[in-house]
């Protein structure tokens, strides 16, 4: 039998499940500790670690601590580290370790495949055949984590983004629950601040998010002004076009006042003009609170073979685009590149993979 990860357990789900089994809240917290501060990788290392052996016994029976299988890493020259992992049930999905100045952050997957279908994305080629469970979203930072352990440079995982493959408000409870085992202060303790959920704009579930707890900062992918344009470039615009998208955001910002990012990723000749700079800085502008708390992130297009409409702008096109941006008084940022040696693009590795098992084995629904 294929037993679920411990890692998707929320300490309260974990509190829950010993307490029906007649066992204390301590012994939760104990288990949590031996996970994600002594990280053990077995249950008799559990036991080591002071858990008491009958809850190690337990637990074991229909749990395993790990559940990922690592299928294939590539690692830049300037630190980002790319790691392919393979599901229980065969699937793979990347996670993407990143170095910055202010800490180390890792990109997580939040589905086996996507449903949102962006034209320029080598993720979204395969349709969503399941959902990832906070366990599985949780652990692909726990494998980081360790790997960064096994190095003995004694450094952490910082930071986290939501923005690997999959609309993580089509997942919403596990990403929820991922966001509450991730944040634990007994735990991997990752504040808030430092975590960033991507959306496509999935307008029904950035009102959720608003309402929810939930302090962690919020992306979305606007990537062009005008819905003619936008719904070239990202077909869930038709469903859920841009003055629907903006109210959305409007309700956001009205309930939490935190800053968001939008996303804005430059095609050459496509979104990338002058013009197309201007209508986005008006868009912007006529809303004043989306003035004062919105970045416009704009991420210069990374080729992939898939997708050969799509060129790179021109540094002079990226340099324009911003310049107009805060001429208008728009906050706005250029997103540097990482892993520009290795298969850098969003699903590009697994993509890349998938392509050359596919004599082999299946190893993605649809493949
Ligand atoms: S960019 Fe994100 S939302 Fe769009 S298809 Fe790719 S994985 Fe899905």
């Amino acid at each position: 039998m294929k037993k679920p990860s411990l890692y998707g357990f929320t300490q309260e789900q974990l509190e829950a499940w010993l307490g029906e089994r007649g066992h204390r809240k301590f012994h939760a917290m104990q288990v949590w500790e031996s996970l994600y501060r002594k990280r053990v990788s077995s249950f008799p290392a559990m036991v080591e670690a002071g858990v008491k052996p009958e809850v190690a016994r337990i637990l074991e029976e229909a749990h395993a601590i790990g559940t990922l299988e690592e299928h294939t890493r590539q690692e830049s020259v300037d630190g980002t580290v790319k790691f392919l992992f393979r599901l229980l049930d065969g699937n793979l999905i990347e996670t993407v370790l990143m170095k910055h100045k202010f800490g180390l952050s890792v990109c997580v997957t939040t589905q086996v495949g996507c449903n949102i279908g962006c034209s320029f994305c080598a993720s979204g080629l395969l349709a969503k055949s399941r959902d990832l469970t906070a366990g599985e979203i949780a652990e692909q930072i726990m494998r980081v984590q360790l790997f960064l352990d096994e190095a003995g440079a004694g450094q952490r995982v910082s930071h986290i983004v939501v923005m690997g493959i999959g609309e993580p408000f089509d997942n919403y409870t596990h990403l929820m629950n991922f966001l509450s085992i991730v944040q634990h202060p007994k735990g991997l303790a990752i504040g808030p601040r430092h975590i960033t959920v991507s959306t496509s704009g999935l307008t029904a579930k950035i009102r959720d998010f608003a309402d929810s707890d939930a302090q962690v900062n919020l992306a979305v992918s606007l990537h062009a002004p005008n819905n003619e344009l936008r719904t070239r470039i990202m077909k869930i615009n038709k469903a859920l076009p841009i003055e629907k998208l903006l109210e959305s955001i409007d309700y956001y910002l009205e309930r939490t006042r935190r800053r968001i990012t939008l996303e804005y990723i430059l095609l050459a000749d496509v979104n990338d003009r002058r013009e197309e700079a201007q209508e986005l800085a008006d868009l912007i502008r006529s809303r004043p609170q989306l003035l004062k708390l919105a970045n416009v992130n704009l991420i210069p297009y990374n080729p992939v073979d898939e997708h050969s409409q799509y060129q790179r702008s021109t540094l002079e096109a990226i340099n324009g685009f911003y310049d107009t941006l805060k001429k208008n008084g728009v906050s706005a940022s250029v997103r540097l590149e990482h892993g520009a040696d290795i298969d850098a693009a969003c699903g590009q590795l697994r993509s890349k993979q998938l392509r050359g098992d596919e004599d082999k084995e299946p190893v993605a629904a649809g493949v």
